[in-house]
Parts: C-alpha cells; sequence; structure tokens
C-alpha cells in the first residue's frame, strides 16, 4: 500500500516501448505490482535499430537500454510467454500453455504486425517482412543463400531493408507502387530527389510497379516474383514492407471495442473497465485535430506509455501527442519532419518555400498559413534540425518570418550555416515576392 491507495496488480502486455515506459513511470511513481509480458525477447530492445545490427554497426545487446539487472532491481516481472486471449470477466490474460494471470489493471501495448494482402505465394520460404526480432534471424539465416532480393514497399521499412540488402553486397529490386518514392509524404522535389538517390546507390527502383504474385521451387522457396505490370523478377528473397496494422487477431472475443485497433478516448481507456491500450496498437477515437487515430511511430509510443502512467497512479491525465515529428534515413539521407507539410501543394490552405541545393542532397522546406502566415511545419533532408526550435514554434504561434529570421540557429550542424544559409534567403525571398500575400 502507498500514500495513493491499495497497490494493484498492474499487468502489460507488450515490452515494446509503449508498454516499458508505462512500467517505468509506473513504478517511479507507485509500489503496484507490475508484470510485463511478451513473448518476443525478455527483454526490450529498440526495434528501429534492428537494421544496424543486420548491418553490422550494432550487436543486438546494443540494441537493449537497460541491463538485465534493472527489471528485478525495480521489481518489475518479465514473463516471456504468448497469451492467446483475455478473459476480461474474470479479470485475467490466458496464455497458450492454458496458465492464466490475474489482473487489476491490464495494459495492452502489443504492437502492429506487418500487413500481407493475400498474395499467392507470400508464405514461401524466403518471404517476410521486417518487425520482429525474429524477422532479423530469418533474414540472418538466410542471408549467404541471397543473392538478389526484392524489396516489395516504398515506406521506410521498404527502404532500410534495401539499404540493409544493399550492404552486403546483394543485388536489390525495389518495386514501388507509387510514381515517385513515398509521395504521399513528401512533395514532389524531396521524392524525386530520394528515387535518385536510390539509383545511385545501385538499388533497381521500380515505380509504378505492384507485386501481383510470388513465386516458389519444389522446395518452397522463392524464386522470382511477378508484377501487375507483367515484369519478372529473379530472387532467393523478399522483402513485404507495405505497411503495418494493429496486432488486435487475439483479442476479437474479448468483449474490447475494436476498430482498425483498439478503441481508446483520450485517458487511453477502452470500453471495458481496467483495460487499457497505448502504442501502435491504440486508436484513439477522439484524435487531436490534424492527427491520425493510429500513429504507429515511437515517439507517441512513449508519450502514451507516460501519460497512462499518471493516470494509473492516482493523476488522471489525458494524452496529449504535442506537435507531429518523424525522422528517418533514406540511405545517407537524414529525414526530418515537424508540423505539417503537404505533399501535394494546396494554396487555399498552405503555402510552402522549398530550397534545394543545387548539387548536394540536401534541401528544407517551411509550410505556413497563406492568410495569418503562421508557421506550420518543415521537411527536411540532408540538414539537422534542432528538434527544441521546431517544437516551440510549433507549441506556440509563430509567424514564417520569425521562424526564417531565426532558423539558423535551429540548424544542429553549426558548420551548414555559413555556407549554404545566405542562398537560401535569397532563394525564399524570390518565392515570397512571387507569392500572395507577402509576408
Ligand atoms: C524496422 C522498423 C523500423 C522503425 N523505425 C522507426 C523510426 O525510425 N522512428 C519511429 O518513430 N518509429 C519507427 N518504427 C516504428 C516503431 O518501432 C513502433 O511504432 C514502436 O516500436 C511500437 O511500439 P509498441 O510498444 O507500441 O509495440 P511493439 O514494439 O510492437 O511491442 C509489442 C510487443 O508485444 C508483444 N506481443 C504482442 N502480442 C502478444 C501476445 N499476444 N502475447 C505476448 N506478447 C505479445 C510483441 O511480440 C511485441 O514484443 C519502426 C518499426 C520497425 C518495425
Amino acid at each position: 500500500m502507498d500514500e495513493k491507495g491499495p497497490n494493484k496488480s498492474i499487468v502489460i502486455l507488450g515490452n515494446g516501448i509503449s508498454g516499458i515506459t508505462t512500467a517505468r513511470h509506473l513504478r517511479k511513481n507507485s509500489s503496484h505490482s507490475i508484470t510485463v509480458i511478451s513473448e518476443e525477447s525478455p527483454y526490450f530492445f529498440s526495434r528501429t535499430a534492428l537494421m544496424y545490427v543486420y548491418m553490422g554497426h550494432l550487436q543486438f545487446d546494443h540494441t537493449q537500454p537497460y541491463e538485465n539487472d534493472f527489471w528485478e532491481q525495480n521489481k518489475i516481472d518479465l514473463v516471456q510467454k504468448r497469451v492467446q486471449r483475455l478473459n476480461t470477466q474474470e479479470q485475467t490474460v490466458v496464455f497458450d500453455d492454458g496458465n492464466t494471470l490475474a489482473f487489476d489493471a491490464l495494459v495492452l501495448a502489443c504492437g502492429s504486425l506487418p500487413n500481407k494482402f493475400g498474395w499467392p505465394g507470400q508464405e514461401l520460404k524466403g518471404v517476410q517482412g521486417l518487425y520482429h526480432k525474429k524477422d532479423l534471424e530469418n533474414l540472418e539465416t538466410l542471408s549467404d543463400s541471397i543473392a538478389t532480393a526484392t524489396v516489395v514497399g516504398g515506406g521506410l521499412i521498404g527502404v532500410e531493408l534495401a539499404e540493409m540488402l544493399h550492404s552486403r553486397g546483394k543485388k536489390v529490386h525495389f518495386l514501388i507502387r507509387e510514381s515517385s518514392f513515398w509521395n504521399k509524404v513528401l512533395p514532389p522535389e524531396e521524392s524525386a530527389m530520394i528515387n535518385l538517390h536510390l539509383l545511385a546507390q545501385g538499388i533497381d527502383l521500380h515505380l509504378s510497379t505492384t507485386l501481383d504474385t510470388i513465386e516458389g521451387d519444389a522446395t518452397d522457396r522463392v524464386v522470382r516474383v511477378h508484377s501487375t505490370q507483367k515484369e519478372t523478377f529473379d530472387c532467393e528473397w523478399v522483402g513485404l514492407a507495405v505497411g503495418v496494422s494493429p496486432n488486435i487477431d487475439f483479442l476479437k472475443d474479448s468483449g474490447l471495442a475494436l476498430g482498425k485497433g483498439i478503441q481508446v478516448n483520450r485517458y487511453l481507456e477502452t470500453n471495458l473497465p481496467n483495460i487499457y491500450a497505448v502504442g501502435d496498437c491504440a486508436e484513439q477515437l477522439e484524435p487531436q485535430a490534424g492527427r491520425k487515430a493510429i500513429e504507429a511511430v515511437w515517439y507517441t509510443g512513449r508519450i502514451m506509455g507516460e501519460t497512462l502512467a499518471q493516470t494509473l497512479t492516482g493523476n488522471k491525465t489525458a494524452y496529449q501527442p504535442g506537435p507531429w515529428f518523424n525522422s528517418a534515413k533514406f540511405f545517407d539521407i537524414e529525414y526530418q519532419t515537424y508540423g505539417k507539410v503537404s505533399a501535394l501543394a494546396n494554396p487555399e490552405k498552405e503555402s510552402q518555400l522549398y530550397w534545394g541545393h543545387s548539387k548536394k542532397n540536401c534541401s528544407i522546406r517551411l509550410s505556413y498559413h497563406p492568410y495569418t502566415l503562421t508557421f506550420m511545419g518543415v521537411i527536411s533532408l540532408g540538414i539537422r534540425l534542432r528538434h527544441d526550435y521546431f517544437d516551440r514554434w510549433l507549441q506556440t504561434t509563430t509567424s514564417i518570418n520569425e521562424v526564417i529570421q531565426d532558423l539558423t540557429q535551429s540548424f544542429f550542424d553549426p558548420e551548414f550555416t555559413p555556407n549554404y544559409m545566405t542562398d537560401i534567403l535569397n532563394e525564399w525571398e524570390t518565392q515570397l515576392s512571387t507569392l500572395a500575400p507577402n509576408p
């Protein structure tokens, strides 16, 4: 018992960033009994770092930010087992060995699963996604037998897979349904830069190309891929990277309200008492304006975990994700975005200023409201930005002029400033003079 009431038994299903953040913050603020369950791995690791293990930059152990004895020291019990279903009447989780574990409160932090769209051949040996530790192990096991790989899906995980295979000298066919890389998110200039960069790396990029069937040999190992455009790609391995979906199938008969994910209100509460959901598996019923109901990114999982731990320790707190941001790498080009920058210009709702280096792979684009001139967002490639500046500019109402004025300070790399800032400002002055109204 602590000063906030009797100790409860809190069970957290999932030891990813959202479940583990919930557990750590619960422990900071309470003496509740905490059990974290995951079938995948005994200890929390950084999923985002899996690619670097394959590429030899890190060992798997380096992806685990806490020493193995941290959990025992902090009285957080870890259980490596699969939960088959919930018994919500009796408030228990049921493991696949038939054993059960009772809870006073249950936090579902069960993440996503890679999408598969029922393609013929998708279950062949050598066809996989990249999500779990096991995926990395499977790829590692087959790696020596792969000379040519096909990666399907032009998003962030697709480009990671292409880089991974390429780093070990495999020929990579990269099949992208869209007419330009990630062009639902990246505006045309940025998207074109990445197309060219992929080609320059030696990636066999196939735009406007969709997967039709995957063909296997007599041993059920993949041998080639066919596109709906009637092209054929011989390969010994296929990476499916066509997005992820909340991992909710095992919850279908639980009585939980499910949409695409586990539906939660602003307090991350489900429709059932004492059951909550955080991270990739949670679907917000009332997302903030301009935000998606499901945001499968690292930092939102972390914020949800911190928020829910507050509620579970007596300080009921609504989820506030703050301004949107995301970052990634397209081979060696760093990508950052904060706030809203539309891929396709909509002059009525959003004005944009763009600068791209004539020879190097770096660019920056700012968006702002065309009438109020309020700063709305940024996309940068090859230029590292300081999070705190953009977060502050977006949290408060800041004019585009103010952002331009202080932009130099927001660049992470001080050498960058003298080289490009004058060029950027000259370019934007020209663009601003042709735009109405002019800030
Ligand atoms: C390759 C890759 C790269 C990424 N890169 C980035 C990036 O650069 N930036 C970014 O913001 N995001 C990135 N993401 C997304 C980010 O990693 C996820 O949003 C985040 O890890 C989700 O965390 P989570 O805690 O919600 O779920 P997860 O990390 O998926 O954790 C859920 C855990 O629950 C376990 N589990 C589920 N169901 C059961 C069950 N029934 N029984 C037992 N255990 C179960 C799972 O095995 C898993 O271990 C990347 C994702 C991948 C796959």
